[in-house]
């Protein structure tokens, strides 16, 4: 692999300047690259069509010559361009609106594949805005289509070439295989050479599926030796603390709480804990659906670093968050005291402080001295808490709450406050669910530990998806019902990618047009992200005193807040929320021990919205829901949107490809327990270190 990185694509025959400019237009510059891009699909000939015999209405696939380009401006801005085939059996006209650069795309006597509908235009067959590929006169009965070529100026027939090239060139010397016998034995997996063949040129489709398999493997193989790499480097690099654990401060806490832990809860405290008596440093994700107690396992985090003489630090995204932490907390706490050895009764209260950017002045200066001398056993807050001129006399456990709005450098930052000796355990909160098999690559490097039960007790929320101007209405009803009865209710207006201040304007009309109409009598407050720190303190008082009824937000109440109180949900547009983002903001709702509901206004969501819309009517479990949300995100590669650049998880699917992902993980994790350097497969550590690029692994570990 080392080699093929090496050498440039002008080594291959027919690859001059030009051709090389184009490859690297879609960053093709080695020929690694090129043997690593794989085909996009492939066009099985079997299924070829004459043109004659085309039948009005149904999709087919034909293979033609271009007799001629035509393109054409249209109004505005559009364009329309017009293109000539034929085979032996007739001609066809192929019209594409608003592709303009299909005009440089084709021309007089190229072979193309078109894959298309036939319609009648004036009484005329043609395909309106096809598929084409270029495939030259292409022989194989299985035509490999490559990514982006046409758009580049390059054919699937040139890259292909080049691709024979390489192999051919190969055959010789063999492409090695780093991945040691038993496990190809295991996973029935062919060798390396042999699954680059058949992935470019497949004799079957079967073949290809089995390249894939091969080559699925390894890109799994070498991201999770990566990630396990670094989670067992950085484990041996850093000291940690080794709490005490041995003290009764944890039951004792958790015997004053006014209800039983669930088993979920038992378990991940216990494996938290254990964590923490360890020497070194815990980095862990807790993840657990809304609502499912996070907080108490937090607590319970926090108080055995308390209980060893240590102090423990919740950092929360927001203000409006961290407040509501530092009041739960509290309470959550009161009557609890420490042992404390200076004190005449050998114990004393248990200090909580907050602090964020509204704490100023004398007030800040007092809780900032008391952090460094140790008096202040747990401190709540925002970013304030990272900022300089905080230090904290012996930081011994982090907790982090809704990782995903936090940078990695500011989790540094974090434990970069514990001592010199030291570093603080860190445990990582998230109430967005996600698949097991998401968490062991998007996670790969942490622990995760999971809350997958609810607190008894709780009323499930009905959600009813508003699809008319009826259903609307009695929406609106239904929401001055549950005002009637003495609850309150969140009115949750779209996001607004383009602008912050169009949200707000957005949300602004919304809160005004349902205060003199819909709601009209009621009691309606607005809350967006323009306001000040302190406006919406003060709106989220009012509301959380029950001083409004009708809350009109935009989604800055997605995470954490809590008003057991709020039993209705309204959310407009539903249709323009993912999935994730719709089960956080009906959380919002059924915190208390009254029926709730959750009412999604979207008058005309099709398609993939729709499944998204029906998935959150069927059901309110978070795990299911990631699931769903997975399965519609169609291929759902392990990168994401970071997909642009070359990376090298071309083929892996965290969708099609979840055993993998499981079996890749084992196979690694055995791997490095019996050779932690790799030292003995210094063939796939080498690949590992060549084709995972930093970036990529990065990415993965920024959270
Ligand atoms: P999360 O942060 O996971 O969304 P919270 O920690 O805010 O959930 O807990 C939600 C609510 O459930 C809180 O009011 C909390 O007091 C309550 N709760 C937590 N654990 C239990 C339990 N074991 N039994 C009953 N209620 C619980
Ligand atoms: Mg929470």
């Amino acid at each position: 692999m080392a080699d093929f990185q090496s050498m440039g694509v002008e080594a291959l025959s027919g690859v001059g300047r030009a051709k090389a400019k184009a490859l690297a237009s879609v960053e093709l510059e080695s020929v690694l690259d090129l043997l690593t891009y794989y085909p996009r699909r492939y066009i099985d000939r079997t299924n070829q069509a004459a043109i004659a015999d085309l039948v009005d209405g149904v999709e087919s696939m034909v293979m033609a010559r271009v007799d001629s380009v035509f393109s054409k401006r249209l109004r505005g801005s559009r364009s329309l361009v017009t293109v000539g085939v034929s085979d032996q059996t007739g001609r066809l006209r192929l019209v594409f609106f608003n592709q303009p650069w299909r005009d440089r795309q084709l021309s007089q006597g190229q072979e193309v594949v078109v894959f298309g509908k036939l319609d009648r235009y004036r009484g005329q067959h043609q395909m309106t805005n096809p598929i084409v590929d270029l495939v030259g006169d292409e022989t194989g009965r299985i035509v490999p289509v490559y990514p982006q070529s046409g758009k580049a100026g390059l054919q699937t027939r040139e890259i292909r070439r080049w691709v024979d090239e390489i192999l051919r060139r190969s055959e010789q010397r063999g492409i090695s295989d780093p991945v040691p016998d038993y496990l190809r034995q295991r996973h029935d997996l062919i060798g390396r050479h042999e699954a680059l063949d058949s992935i470019h040129r497949p004799e079957t489709m079967d073949a290809q599926y089995t390249a894939r398999h091969r080559l699925v493997f390894d890109e799994l193989l070498r991201l999770q030796l990566k990630l396990i790499m670094h989670k067992r480097t950085v484990e041996r690099a850093a000291l940690g603390i080794c709490h005490d654990i041995s003290g009764e401060l944890v039951d004792r806490f958790t015997s004053s709480l006014g209800f039983p832990l669930t088993r979920a809860q038992g378990r991940v405290i216990g494996e938290v804990v254990e964590d923490m008596a360890r020497p070194v440093p815990m980095h862990r994700l807790l993840q657990g659906d809304v609502g499912a107690g996070k907080t108490v396992v937090a607590v319970a985090a926090m108080l055995t670093a308390v209980q060893g003489g240590h102090q423990g630090a919740l950092m929360a995204p927001t203000e409006v968050l961290a407040t509501q932490h530092y009041l739960g907390v509290r309470s959550l706490l009161e009557d609890l005291v420490v042992p404390a050895s200076d004190s005449l009764l050998a114990e004393r209260p248990l200090r909580v402080a907050l602090l964020t950017n509204q704490t100023t002045g004398a007030e800040r200066t007092r809780i900032q001295d008391s952090l460094a001398s140790g008096e202040i056993d747990i401190a709540i807050g925002t970013h304030a808490l990272i900022q300089a001129g905080v230090g904290f006399d012996s930081l011994g456990m982090v907790v982090v709450d809704e990782q995903h709005r936090f940078g990695v450098e500011q989790r540094a930052a974090l434990r970069a406050k514990g001592s010199q000796a030291a570093a603080p355990d860190v445990l990582v909160m998230t109430a967005t669910p996600i698949p097991r098999t998401a968490a062991m690559t998007v996670y790969g490097d942490l622990d995760v530990s999971t809350l997958d039960e609810m607190p008894p007790g709780r009323t499930p929320i009905a959600t009813r998806w508003a699809k008319t101007a009826a259903d609307e209405a009695e929406v609106w009803e239904q929401v001055r019902t549950e005002v009637g009865r003495g609850h309150q209710a969140y009115v949750v207006c779209p996001l607004i990618e383009e602008s912050d201040a169009i949200e707000a304007r957005s949300v602004t009309e919304t809160y005004e047009r349902l205060q003199a109409d819909e709601l009209a009598g009621l009691r309606v407050g607005l809350l967006h992200g323009r306001l000040t720190a302190a406006e919406k303190e003060s709106v989220m008082d009012l509301f959380r005193t029950g001083a409004i009824d009708v809350l009109v937000a935009t989604t800055v109440i997605e995470v954490g807040v809590d008003v057991p109180n709020a039993t209705i949900m309204v959310i407009v547009d539903a249709d323009r929320f993912g999935i994730a983002q719709l089960h956080q903001l009906r959380g919002r709702v059924g915190r208390g021990d009254q029926a709730s509901s959750c009412c999604l206004l979207a008058a005309d969501a099709v398609g993939v919205a729709a499944e998204r819309l029906r998935a959150l009517v069927e059901t309110t479990d978070g795990f299911e829901l990631a699931e769903a949300d997975l399965e519609l995100r169609g291929e759902g590669t392990i990168l994401g949107e970071r997909q642009k650049g070359r990376n090298d998880l071309q083929l892996a699917s965290l969708r099609r490809d979840k055993d993998w992902v499981v079996w890749a993980r084992q196979a690694a994790g055995e791997m490095l327990d019996d050779d932690p350097y790799l030292q003995r497969h210094g063939e796939l550590r080498a690949e590992v270190e060549l084709l995972l690029v930093d970036d990529d692994a990065d990415y993965l570990m920024k959270s």
